[in-house]
């Protein structure tokens, strides 16, 4: 990167030292009352709902899935064919953006992410989740295809909303010689069970316990902010230092096999960015300025039957959806501004509660299968998502 733009001492191992200081801020990103930090997101704004639809898969084309799902980019609307006792009903949804088969991650991205992840540079506190039926891209549309290798410095085509985040957050900080320090966090939920997927390995030999450790627990502070005790949080420096830790981490993922996609992931995971940059008011005053997002696959929205979940995976599958469906409570609640939303009935919701109704940019990528095998959970997904269309992020919510 070329640096013409920066006064003469700067250099990215600058920014490290720098970093120190900046790390004793706040990391809640958006909820401090630090007097010298800013925080942004007091906007009232909707929260964005985006529609993609994945091709049909080699295997699909093969056998002549009858595809029951049309696209209107253009138009931004989704049209559902279903056939009832002889009669055909078209179903038409309507959201702030739809990306059809054909689309493209750069294309995804360029047009509804990145100018959310400019949002994070501005301090705001931003959170991306992909919700959908397992096996209709949620992880292919936030981490990518195949691998995250670079070429030429080049992401690959295929890379996801998170490889593609992380290189404009360090693309832009860069071209502005920005001092700064970030950290990141990845943890999943699983069985209303939270792993840190940044943990180190288990010793296989045993050690003295070591008592500062402490276990993860989910936690409040006297403010009502919720925060995750013992979360391991990696400073980092680069781009490639963050692929490392996705890569680390997404590895540890539990998956378990359902009769629906042998490699569905059952659990949400959550990866986290903070950044504190250094900037000067008109005063000349120094400030950190404290940006955050939240990167969040969602575990398959499918309902037990379905996927065939029986015995111990019918208790996970309930678990998974106790999630989801707190998380659909949630959003009817702030739909209907009701006077009592239910964040604290799931932990994804309680983790989640700063990013529905409170003061942050919330964008929800909805994703659905185009095949009639799939119709019954894509309707399910298209009620749902367009449901989430009329949430407003209104500090004044009640909570
Ligand atoms: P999920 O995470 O929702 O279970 P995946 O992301 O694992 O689903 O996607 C299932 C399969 O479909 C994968 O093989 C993935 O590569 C492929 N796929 C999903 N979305 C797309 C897309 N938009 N374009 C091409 N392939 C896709
Ligand atoms: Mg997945």
């Amino acid at each position: 990167m070329e640096k013409r733009n920066c006064p003469p001492s700067p250099s990215p191992r600058s920014t490290e030292k720098s970093g120190r200081d900046l790390r004793s801020g706040d990391s809640n990103g958006g909820t401090n009352t630090n007097s010298n930090t800013i925080t942004r997101g007091e906007k009232g704004v909707n929260v964005q709902v985006i529609l993609r639809c994945r091709p049909l898969s080699d295997e699909e084309t093969k056998s002549n899935t009858p595809v029951v799902i049309s696209c209107n980019e253009r138009r931004r609307e989704v049209a559902a064919t279903q056939i009832i006792a002889n009669k055909q009903i078209d179903r038409t949804f309507a959201f702030d953006k739809v990306f059809g088969p054909s689309s493209k991650q750069k294309d995804l991205f360029e047009q509804s992410i990145s100018p959310i992840v400019n949002e994070v540079l501005e301090g705001y506190n931003c959170t991306i989740f992909a919700y959908g039926q397992t096996g209709t891209g949620k992880t292919y549309t936030m981490e990518g295809g195949g691998t995250r290798k670079t070429k030429n410095g080049e992401l690959p085509t295929d890379a996801g909303v998170i490889p593609r985040a992380v290189r404009q957050i360090f693309d832009i900080l860069e071209a502005q010689c920005a001092e700064y320090s970030m950290k990141v966090t990845f943890l999943e939920l699983y069985n209303e069970e939270i792993t840190d997927l940044l943990a180190p390995e288990e010793p296989k030999f045993p050690v003295p316990e070591d008592k500062t450790k402490k276990p993860i627990a989910l936690m409040e502070d006297g403010k009502g902010f919720v925060f995750v005790r013992g979360l391991e949080e990696e400073i980092v420096y680069s781009a490639g230092e963050i692929y490392k830790i996705l890569d680390k981490g997404s590895a540890k993922r539990r998956t378990a096999e359902t009769l629906l996609n042998k490699q569905s992931s059952r659990s949400h995971s959550i990866f986290s960015i903070t950044i504190h940059i250094k900037e000067l008011t008109h005063e000349g005053e120094e400030m950190i300025k404290i940006g955050k997002l939240n990167l969040v696959d969602l575990a398959g929205s499918e309902n037990i039957s379905r996927s065939g979940a029986r015995d111990g995976r019918a208790r996970e599958a309930g678990e998974i959806n106790k999630s989801l469906l707190t998380l659909g409570r949630v959003i009817n609640a702030l739909v209907e501004h009701s006077g009592h939303v239910p964040y604290r009935d799931s932990k994804l919701t309680r983790l989640l509660r700063d990013s529905l109704g409170g003061k942050t940019k919330t964008c929800i990528i909805a994703t659905i299968s185009p095949s009639v095998y799939c119709l019954e959970e894509t309707l399910s997904t298209l009620d749902y998502a367009h449901r989430a269309k009329n949430i407003k992020n209104k500090p004044e919510v009640n909570q």
